[in-house]
């Protein structure tokens, strides 16, 4: 088959001005080992950003693979409408494992938006339940990125994403994150404002803990969190943090929020739930959230949200297998070997002349080249490390570099290499 033609002739790829694609020889992916992607034509590229932030002990892991392979054998999907399923049970046990204590409950989506989505229903949903119904926005930061569909776009901050869809939005409280300053007090001071006049209003603050990833890696200083976390209690309304790219690893600790230990009463988690092998997503929430929503069924409390596919017991086999990689390899301690020599290339390439910021959360990174008029941006860079077998996508004028966690110190090495002879070629 020509792939490359019939692409050009059915696909419309996401987040892409078609013309300008169907214009240039498109990279056609085979096949993939380990932290490697191979095309067609069995070229390897070191897969720089984890296949869109998703990818966690590389491809293909055997143990996952025969996960995948033995739940095959047993049952792909049962609905969670009126059944539950083994896979789903194990999964959902699983995960309440390992997020923050008081998350106990965990409702099952297909992909990011949608698990931020059912975190927006719910808070809405608890505070129309404890008999708050004048509580009907939400507190959501500037350049925040949580997803695609309506609710999530809306409670979204990127204007470059987002203006387009306007007229179909609803409206929220907003908070600043990207000054030229971001110490606590410029962070927290305008959303302790907000709050003190609206909370009445307001159902939830809507955070990316530690990183606010698509806004370009913006990081947020140590105790930030927290300070999020005490505003919210002393104004009474709920924490939602979406962990769809910071979960599993991502920013150092197993979710961003316990590097403060922070529980939130919401949680949306994505992207490297499986692995980065199969669409799952979840919300976990914490028994005073679900609890609001018992009662008879004539009262119509419970939630009315659903999909198809939630709780698919080959995404929920890759979850678990997931997880046992993580205990059984100790990842995290990897992860954080792996990050301290990113960081330790970071601060030569921080140098550069045409780099104005370097911002690492973990292993999210994001290296800010000058957007001045005429300089040449990180799509450039992007391009020209495909040559030198890496791939990397970047965020506007920010490369950025989100690896499998598996990634090893030569490959580590290969990354800088490649992404610091790029930005070294840019005149
Ligand atoms: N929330 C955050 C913080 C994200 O980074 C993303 C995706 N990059 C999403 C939500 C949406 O996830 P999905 O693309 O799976 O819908």
């Amino acid at each position: 088959m020509d792939y490359a033609a019939a692409d050009r002739t059915h696909v419309w790829h996401p987040f892409t001005q078609q013309r300008t694609w169907t214009e240039a020889e498109p990279l056609v992916i085979a096949s993939a080992e380990g932290n490697w992607l191979v095309d067609t034509g069995g070229r390897r590229y070191l897969d720089g950003v984890a296949s869109l932030w998703c990818n966690v002990h590389g491809h293909r892991h055997p143990h996952i693979d025969a996960a995948v392979t033995a739940q095959l054998a047993q049952v792909a999907h049962s609905t969670l409408l009126g059944l539950t399923s083994t896979a789903a049970v194990e999964a959902a046990a699983a995960l309440t494992a390992v997020a923050p204590t008081r998350l106990t409950r965990v409702f099952f989506s297909e992909n990011g938006a949608a698990a931020v989505e059912v975190a927006l229903k719910m808070a809405f949903g608890y505070w129309r339940n404890v008999g708050e119904a004048s509580r009907r926005s939400f507190l959501a930061l500037d350049e925040a990125y949580h997803g695609d569909t309506l609710g999530a776009v809306s409670v979204g901050g990127i204007d470059l994403f987002h203006a387009a869809y306007a007229p179909l939005l609803f409206e929220c409280f907003r908070a600043p994150t990207n000054l030229p300053r971001r110490s606590l007090d410029a962070l927290l001071g305008p959303m302790d404002a907000t709050l003190s006049a609206h909370a009445h209003e307001i159902c939830a603050v809507v955070i990316e803990p530690r990183c606010q990833g698509a806004a370009g890696m913006i990081t947020f200083p140590d105790g930030y969190l927290r300070g999020v976390r005490e505003l919210c209690d002393r104004y009474d309304v709920l924490m939602i943090c979406d962990e769809v790219a910071t979960g599993f690893g991502r920013t150092g600790t197993m979710f961003a929020c316990d590097s403060e230990a922070v529980t939130p009463d919401l949680m949306t988690v994505g992207k490297g739930i499986t692995g980065g092998y199969l669409p799952m997503s979840a919300t976990f929430a914490t028994e005073a959230v679900y609890e609001s929503f018992l009662g008879d069924p004539a009262e119509g409390r419970q939630l009315f949200h659903g999909h198809t596919y939630s709780g698919n017991a080959l995404a929920a086999a890759a979850c678990i297998a997931n997880l046992e990689v993580f205990r059984d390899e100790d990842t995290l301690a990897h992860a954080e070997v792996a990050a301290a020599a990113m960081a330790a290339r970071l601060d030569t390439i921080a140098e550069h002349d045409q780099v104005v910021d370097v911002r690492r959360a973990g292993m999210m990174v994001g290296i800010e080249l000058d957007a001045r008029a005429g300089a040449p941006g990180a799509a450039a860079v992007c391009a020209r490390v495909r040559d030198l077998g890496v791939i990397l996508r970047p965020l506007g004028p920010v490369i950025v570099w989100m690896p499998p966690l598996s990634i090893t110190l030569d490959e580590v090495e290969l990354l800088a290499d490649a992404t610091e002879k790029a930005i070294g070629e840019l005149v």
